[in-house]
């Protein structure tokens, strides 16, 4: 369940005005990437990103967006629906989108390119649907770069399946109206 570690930097300088490089771990590598890809995202509910990759390669990449040739949240805002839970609380959701790790998913499908075996990127814990689809498509490990906050449903089905996932940090990612 732990991140891979950051690789042993080489001695590049030893002046107090250059600190010394540290080369980013595989696992920080691939988020980083991930947080560009997210840039291209359209919803800005959480504008998330994903990167999928196996072997220390990118296999595909993802962001959020809308159906193709459909209108994005940020042109024709979003498109909320309620949602009630058992316990009688309610939550809101923008559902006019593919999620990051969905269109990651979906480029693999176009392409032709399997994606068993490999771990996948992304800025939160994925959602009870992307979870599915991630455990299905036989992705081994998930990694997170933060916590959503109702992300437990997700946890339990992961641990339950074999799939592992961990965190770069602990913090629940927040966001409005959620
Ligand atoms: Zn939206
Ligand atoms: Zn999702």
């Amino acid at each position: 369940m732990s991140l891979s570690k950051p690789a042993k930097s080489k001695k590049m300088a030893d002046t107090p005005e250059t600190p010394l490089y540290t080369r980013p771990s595989w696992d920080e590598y691939f988020m980083e990437i991930a947080h560009t890809v997210s840039k291209r995202a359209t919803c800005d509910r959480g504008r998330s990103g994903c990167v999928i990759a196996r072997d220390r390669q990118i296999l595909v990449t993802g962001y959020v967006g809308s159906p193709k040739g459909l209108p994005h949240c940020d042109d024709a805002g979003h498109q909320m629906k309620k949602v009630l839970h058992e316990d009688g609380h309610t939550t809101m959701h923008c559902v006019r989108t593919v999620h990051a790790e969905q269109n990651a998913i979906c480029q693999a499908a176009r392409l032709g390119i399997s994606i068993e075996g490999a771990t996948l990127y992304c800025r939160m814990t994925p959602c009870r649907v992307c979870a599915m689809l991630i455990i299905n498509c036989g992705i081994r490990r998930v990694v997170c770069e933060k916590k959503y906050h109702a992300g437990q449903e997700s946890e339990q089905m992961f641990a339950e399946a074999g799939v592992e996932i961990s965190y770069f940090t602990d913090e629940v990612l927040k966001y409005q109206n959620q």
